[in-house]
């Protein structure tokens, strides 16, 4: 699986931020910012991640989708769904 987002400046992925995108502050370490210094969002890129055997799978999610949670009651994440994540997608996803 892959998705598509904007990895911060930081080295973490606007999942790990606050809000959609990145500038939020970054919550990669449990939840507290990881202390490197964020910077504005930058282009999106499709970024792989992997099921749980480790193999990665084709399959990019839709920009705004869910991801898959092992929890629920977890926080929810969800794709960035902003307008250059969007064209990025129907690049990809043809
Ligand atoms: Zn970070
Ligand atoms: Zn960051
Ligand atoms: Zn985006």
């Amino acid at each position: 699986m892959a998705y598509i987002g904007h990895r911060c400046t930081c080295g973490h992925s606007d999942l790990q931020h606050r809000g959609a995108q990145t500038g939020g502050g970054c919550t990669a370490r449990a939840g507290h910012p990881c202390q490197k210094p964020c910077g504005p969002a930058p282009e999106p890129q499709v970024i792989p991640t992997f099921n749980l055997h480790g193999r990665p799978v084709e399959r990019v999610l839709a920009p705004g989708a869910g991801f898959p949670t092992l929890q629920k009651g977890s926080s929810y994440l969800r794709t960035c769904d902003c307008e250059a994540c969007t064209a990025l997608y129907a690049e990809v996803a043809g």
